[in-house]
């Protein structure tokens, strides 16, 4: 595809955190359709891996890596060097999203993030408990972080596919459910409204439902997790408990399910880990298979924002969580991680873009459990498409990449909004900038609910009565 379209203006300076699988596929995506001068791009990793990509586009690289107590001391000066607004792309592990987004605040500069990250040692302190250690807590710390700094330059928060896309996908579906139901709605225009067409259309649940098909073309090593985008990244949040927004619908809490004590209470949390928790879902290519329940942010976010109240009470809320089928390989990788006790690999790989023989990744939402069943809506993306559209990265990097090029522009369409969550945003704005990058984006209905999914040979306690109660969607 040639042509492509300029979509912003930026006079002042990009700092780039991290570039890894991510980082390297937004950078030639950010040259692409913002016009700017590209010296006075900044990139800073500890790793010199993807450097070469840098040092070919011609763009300043430090080599360090960002902690605690240097991140003011090297990001400040960068943000400053004006003239101009900055913006800070951030794109690291172990970096603390919130400490990124005050030094932000601090500078007038804009931001954007694909997760909540801590600095290094929440993830795996044996000390905290699990509730310390769920995205439901990190989520929480934003939310205090963005009522305490209130309106101001923009930082746009878990802006990825998912946590990001993926919020806008479920606006979108549910103006195609009402237009499918022939339910009279305009597009809302707030929280409430949006909550209440969710109610409207009776989504009992959403599973953001993902199978990855990318194949190597050589067979995964012993000793070695494989994964399409972070290694680290997975590890940490596949080892955190299993996170899910808990719908109104639900009869009964699961025996390892806990409530928080404190927060907004639209999510639970397991007391397993998510790489360990299988589901049944479902999406249009694979059809009925297992995902795993890993947490994210997107699993808390969603359900919250479509929570609708009488009081204190919660008298609306769809459950939501991700059911997530990974690349073969990265199974694979789940199953010799845990088998060793949660040993790490020696050797951790992230498949380019060129060592991928077919496949694709197809993530969307599955809408549950109102009069038409069920309705898929998202992006199937095959790697070669991904190929053609840009460079240095696989289908799964593409659909992350052009999502926080939507984020970009939408905050620089915006630069004034203080922190913002993705449920927040305008979809359709977004969903426009991105479509050229996301391969077919279609809308599937199916017949297909959790008790259709059963081996059928042994007993189990399901509830028939309600095929959509998560009883029924996890997988014991
Ligand atoms: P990656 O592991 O390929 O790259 C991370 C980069 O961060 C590496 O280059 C690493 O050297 C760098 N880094 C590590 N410590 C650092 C430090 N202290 N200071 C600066 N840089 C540091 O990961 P990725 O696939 O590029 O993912 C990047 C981030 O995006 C991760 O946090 C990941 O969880 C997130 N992500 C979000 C989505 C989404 O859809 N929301 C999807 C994929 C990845």
């Amino acid at each position: 595809m040639s042509n492509w379209k300029r979509l912003a203006t930026w006079k002042g300076p990009i700092v780039m955190l991290g570039f890894g699988s991510i980082g390297r596929g937004v950078l030639p995506l950010i040259l692409r359709h913002i016009e700017l001068d590209r010296s006075r791009i900044t990139i800073i990793d500890p790793s010199n891996l993807s450097r070469h990509i840098a040092d070919k586009e011609g763009i300043r690289f430090i080599n360090e890596a960002i902690t605690p107590d240097n991140y003011r001391s090297l990001i400040t000066p960068l943000l400053k060097a004006g003239p101009g607004q900055a913006l800070i792309v951030n794109l690291t592990v172990d970096v603390s999203s919130l400490d990124i987004m005050k030094l932000a605040r601090e500078a007038n500069a804009l931001c954007i993030d694909t997760v909540i990250e801590p600095w290094p040692g929440l993830y795996y302190n044996k000390k905290l408990s699990s509730a310390a250690r769920s995205n439901y807590m990190m989520r929480e710390g934003l939310l205090a972080l963005k009522r305490k700094l209130g309106k101001g330059s923009t930082a746009v928060s878990c802006c990825g596919a998912n946590p990001g896309m993926v919020s806008w996908f479920v606006k979108q579906a549910l103006l195609n459910l009402a237009r499918d139901m022939k339910i009279k709605a305009d597009v809302p225009q707030s929280r409430e409204a949006w909550g209440k067409l969710m109610k409207r259309v009776g989504v009992k649940g959403i599973h953001i439902a993902e199978r990855d098909t990318q194949r190597a073309k050589t067979p995964k090593p012993l000793g070695t997790f494989i994964n399409t985008w972070s290694v680290e990244g997975f590890i940490s949040e596949g080892l955190q408990p299993a996170e899910l927004g808990w719908g109104t619908h639900e009869k009964k809490l699961p025996p390892e399910g806990r409530r928080h004590k404190s927060g907004c209470g639209a999510a639970i949390y397991l007391e397993h880990p998510g790489a360990d928790t299988r589901v049944r879902t479902w999406t249009p290519g694979q059809g009925p298979h297992f995902g795993y329940l890993v947490t994210h942010n997107e699993a808390i976010s969603i359900p919250d924002y479509y929570t609708l109240r009488k009081g204190k009470k919660a008298v609306y809320r769809p459950t939501c969580h991700y059911a997530y089928h990974p690349s073969n390989d990265a199974v694979l990788s789940w199953h010799e991680l845990l088998g060793a006790g949660g040993k790490r690999q020696e050797t951790f790989h992230i498949l380019e873009e060129d060592e991928i023989v077919d496949g694709m990744d197809e993530l969307g939402v599955l809408m549950y459990g109102h009069k038409k069943n069920a309705y898929w809506y998202g992006s199937r993306l095959s790697i070669d498409e991904a190929r053609k559209l840009a460079p240095y990265q696989n289908a799964t990097g593409m659909q992350v990449t052009s999502s926080v090029l939507a984020g970009i522009i939408w905050a620089m369409e915006n630069p004034e909004e203080g922190i913002v969550e993705t449920d927040e945003m305008d979809h359709a704005r977004c969903l426009e900038v991105q479509l050229p990058y996301l391969g077919a984006v279609e809308g599937v209905y199916t017949d297909w609910n959790p008790l259709t999914q059963r081996v059928g040979l042994f007993a189990e306690t399901l509830d028939k009565r309600d095929p959509w109660q998560f009883s029924n969607i996890i997988y014991r």
